[in-house]
């Protein structure tokens, strides 16, 4: 023990991915102290957590944390292999359950969790198990988790992720310890980007504004130049509709700049994962598998690529998703100025688009347009085709009086 040590700068980096949410911190700081304890745990740690808030206020990045926390020996130093691995999604001990559609299943997803959470830990003290959006779990597939809630196996820890209480089963919420985040404020989301990212006042503010308190977009806005001129593209598409077939082409258009995102994002992941199982199986000067171990090999790639097509389209959910999010946006502005509300813009860089808008329409095209992208937004994570999800965004937008594909 040295009285030189830094305890503050170490755990900061691991947690400094949660933005406002110092409550929060403190709690699963806590849960991590006394989970590594001697013997059996202290009273801050419980084997079932609930992680809630609105999205982008860090609801996986705050469960990834507690789990590359609870995996790492020092609880959390942020600069170890466990750390670094548990926070890539690439630790032995800890499952990240990310799901594609819009229902985990019992069959096989809710099943297959329960059988990873009876095995003991590999090489951390505990095995993790986070479900992203557990509000997506079936009844059944809920109700098969009951047990393992109550009564997890020794070591195994369960964190599931929602937007709030309310969208679990009460059966899970009551079987859990809830920890709640909220939107993070503007003003703390600039100051992340100036000292984490070291982006200049002024790209931080408008980030932090833009991002609506998605604190992964505002990260991505203050440091990528694609990312902000996709975002501009996104804006700029409302005034390019001028009759239906112009709807489909405009769609088309945002369509490809979303998959341009996607797929960039998608080839960097994949690329790492194929090196990582490479390096696993080739030793050194290995240049060809043999027998069982190019069975296993074999075998082994063909699940992750289909792991990896299934994350490549999720992707390209997420950023059609982000796409209306920024139209949501621009819309609340066209109805600030029409209710000359005296609120800030979120896009006060297109005052003068935003001011032409607001004058060419009514309250209620607004109200009606932003309804209809709410909307849009939950048919975009059903079965629907997200090409066919943005047509749709487009035609209304273009005439706020017709709706597409409600029932
Ligand atoms: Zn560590």
């Amino acid at each position: 023990m040295s009285s030189h040590s830094l305890p503050d700068s170490r755990p900061r980096s691991l947690w400094s991915g949660l933005i406002g949410q110092d409550d929060v911190i403190v709690t699963l700081q806590a849960a991590v102290r006394d989970a590594h304890g001697p013997g059996e745990s202290g009273p801050a740690m419980t084997h079932a957590w609930l992680v809630t808030g609105p999205p982008g206020s860090g609801r996986s990045s705050a469960a990834t944390t507690f789990a590359a926390a609870l995996v790492c020996d020092e609880g959390g130093c942020g600069s170890c292999q466990a750390c670094r691995t548990a926070a890539q999604g690439g630790h032995a001990d800890v499952h990240v359950e990310i799901p594609e559609g819009l229902v985990i299943r019992l069959r096989p997803t809710a099943e297959e969790l329960v059988r990873m959470a009876a095995l003991a830990p590999m090489t951390a003290t505990w095995r993790v198990i986070v479900i992203e959006d557990a509000d997506r779990l079936t009844p059944d597939a809920a109700n098969h988790l009951l047990k393992d809630l109550e009564e997890p196996t020794p070591h195994t820890v369960w964190i599931l992720c929602a937007p709030s209480v309310n969208d679990v089963l009460p059966t899970i919420a009551s079987r859990t310890r809830h920890v709640g985040l909220r939107t993070p404020s503007v003003v703390s989301i600039a100051a992340m980007l100036v000292n984490d990212c070291g982006v200049d006042e002024t790209l931080a503010a408008f980030a932090a504004r833009a991002s609506q308190g998605h604190v992964g977009r505002a990260r991505a806005l203050a440091t990528d130049e694609m990312t902000r001129e996709r975002r501009q593209q996104y804006l700029r598409s409302p005034m390019n509709l001028r009759d239906l077939p112009s709807c489909v082409v405009v769609a088309g258009e945002v369509f490809e700049a979303v998959s341009a995102v996607a797929d960039a994002r998608a080839d960097q992941l994949d690329e790492e994962e194929v090196h990582l199982l490479k390096s696993r199986y080739y030793a050194e000067g290995v240049t060809r598998l043999t027998g069982a171990l190019k069975r296993s090999h074999d075998a082994e790639a063909k699940e992750l690529a289909k792991e990896q097509k299934r994350r490549r389209k999720r992707l390209v959910i997420d950023e059609v998703d982000r796409a209306i999010v920024d139209l949501i946006g621009l819309f609340r502005d066209v109805l600030t100025v029409q209710m000359q509300a005296g609120v800030e813009l979120i896009n006060g860089e297109m005052t003068a688009q935003i001011e032409q808008m607001a004058a060419g329409s009514t309250r209620e095209d607004s109200v009606r347009r932003m309804d209809a992208l709410e909307h849009e937004r939950t048919v975009l994570f059903s079965e629907s085709s997200p090409r066919a999800v943005l047509e749709a965004v487009m035609v209304q937008i273009k005439d706020p009086k017709v709706r597409v594909g409600v029932a």
